[in-house]
């Protein structure tokens, strides 16, 4: 299938999960995931509307956005090591993947330098899985998100975190609406916390994810094709 056709079909999907769910049309935006994808795709996609792109790798993303239109917005959601900052902060709009206060300064201390507001999302380790990253749901995330929320170039926006890895779809949609109420809790919390935003729900469980309140859903193999 051609990238036109399965962003289509995507967009048609999650308007359809959008109203079923009875949420507002266009409440849930769409980040093509991109990652280890050529060139054209992307430009294929952008052909076809698509804006928001979702990368991983800042090397990659160094090669991509310069290609790239002005209005195509590229937001980071891997691991992003400090070496890798004052790149990441030069080619992404948004960084998905803050998992420490280490980072979140560093990032405000570049965008300082650079007279830029970087937006960014906390990332949650919701299912407590040793294998991913992101914050675990305890005081350290409580204690750094205060501290966070006083940096002055960097603005948070939400959390971001990936589904339970397992086949229960109830079991995976649970993992969203810990997030989702996380983040209810989070707002009360913290009067300078917005939380508008939960990037949740990948190509196999956006769904679930809307169900669950998600405001972008990262989608990358079911419009891109598998990354084998
Ligand atoms: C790769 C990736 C995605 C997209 O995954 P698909 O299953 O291909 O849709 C979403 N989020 C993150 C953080 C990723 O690394």
């Amino acid at each position: 299938m051609s990238v036109k056709k399965s962003l289509d079909t995507i967009l048609q999907k999650i308007d359809d999960a959008v109203l079923h769910c009875g949420r507002e049309s266009g409440s849930v935006k769409l980040l093509a995931v991109s990652k280890r994808k050529p060139l054209e795709m992307l430009q294929e996609a952008y052909s076809a509307g698509q804006r928001l792109f979702g990368e991983n790798r800042v090397q990659e993303a160094e090669l991509k956005v310069p290609q790239m239109p002005d209005d195509a917005i590229f937001h980071m959601i891997g691991h992003l090591q400090s070496n890798k900052v004052n790149k990441a902060c030069q080619f992404f709009s948004c960084i998905q993947s803050v998992d420490s206060l280490k980072l979140a300064k560093k990032i405000d201390n570049r965008c300082k330098s650079l007279d830029k507001i970087m937006d960014i999302y906390l990332e949650i380790n919701i299912s407590d899985d040793p294998n991913k990253t992101g914050y675990r749901v305890d005081e350290t995330l409580l204690s750094d998100i205060e501290e966070i929320l006083e940096l002055n170039s960097v603005r948070v926006k939400g959390l971001m975190a990936i589904g339970a890895h397992v086949e229960d779809r109830a079991e995976i949609k649970n993992s969203f609406q810990r997030l989702q109420k996380l983040n209810d809790d989070l707002k009360e919390r913290f009067q300078a916390y917005i939380g508008t935003e939960l990037s949740m729900g990948m190509s196999g469980d956006y769904i679930e994810a809307i169900e669950s309140g998600s405001t972008m859903v990262r989608v990358g193999s079911a419009i891109f094709g598998s990354r084998e």
